[in-house]
């Protein structure tokens, strides 16, 4: 199967901000896009609609990524309606900010649960039914601290920068399958996730940023797409920092 097919595209934490944004840029017609949330029904059905008006087919579920049994249930039942996964993005993420020396291990673990094991339990799944396939895009959302390092969010980081070596090593077992496997690491992205800092801070994340602006989730949302597009085919393992230049 290629591109041009009807598509089944899975996107995790599709309820707002980058998510819903990725979910709109797949949802092209004759897709069939499913997407979770954790909490936000309300926002969920605002995605869906933006799935719509692309002219894709929205299906939601709430779904806790962090839990195994619940992602295998839900994959599961993806597979056993659609007969197949196209495209899995896992974009799904927390933070839980704090300095090292009073981080919590609710903290820790919580993030360390959402972020890094959850794309480890979507993957999974997914990964058999795209051997079968002999075809299969997984693109996951890691971030530019992942690489670049951030203090105040060592487990924020540790998850992203997980993610980028999950990334690698997946890469690594599926390629020979026709299966790609990448990562996206957004800069400070305008969403609900960023949406907590004082103009002053905000002032000073922009001070860093080459491009002189925020970015949108348009602007991931698009790099996903050409990395689940026939012409990034050839494309695996590799990082697409999406920042305005923060790092290079
Ligand atoms: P956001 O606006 O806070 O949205 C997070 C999404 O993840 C929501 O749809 C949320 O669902 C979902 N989610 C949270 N916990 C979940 C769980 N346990 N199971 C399933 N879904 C869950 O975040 P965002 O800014 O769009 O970030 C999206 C991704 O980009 C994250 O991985 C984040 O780390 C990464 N990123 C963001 C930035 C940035 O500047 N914004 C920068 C770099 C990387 P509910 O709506 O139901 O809560």
């Amino acid at each position: 199967m290629t591109e041009s097919d009807n598509r089944v595209v899975v996107v995790t934490g599709g309820s707002r901000g980058i998510g819903r944004a990725i979910c709109a840029a797949l949802g092209a017609p004759g897709t069939t896009v499913y997407f979770n949330y954790n909490s936000d029904l309300v926002a969920a059905q605002t995605t869906a609609a933006g799935i719509e008006a692309a002219g894709g087919k929205p299906i939601y579920h709430q779904v806790d990524v962090a839990s195994e049994s619940a992602v295998a249930g839900y994959l599961g039942a993806v597979l056993k309606e659609s007969g197949r996964i196209d495209v899995l993005v896992n974009n799904a993420g927390i933070t839980r900010d704090g300095l090292l020396v009073r981080m919590k291990e609710a903290d820790w673990n919580a993030v360390m649960d959402v972020n890094l094991k959850g794309t480890f339990n979507c993957m999974k799944v997914a990964a058999k039914a795209m051997m079968k396939q002999r075809y299969g895009r997984i693109i996951n959302i890691s971030s530019v601290v992942g690489v670049s390092g951030n203090p105040g969010q060592a487990n924020y980081v540790a998850s992203k920068a997980g993610i980028i070596g999950l990334t690698k090593a997946v890469a690594r077992e599926l390629a020979s399958r026709n299966i790609t496997v990448n990562a996206v690491a957004p800069g400070y992205i305008d969403t609900d996730m960023t949406g907590d800092l004082d103009d002053k801070a905000k002032a000073a994340m922009i001070g860093q940023i080459p491009m002189g602006r925020i970015g949108t989730p348009q602007d991931i949302a698009g790099v996903v797409a050409f990395l689940a597009s026939a012409a990034a085919d050839y494309i695996t393992g590799q990082t697409i920092h999406v920042s305005g230049g923060m790092y290079m």
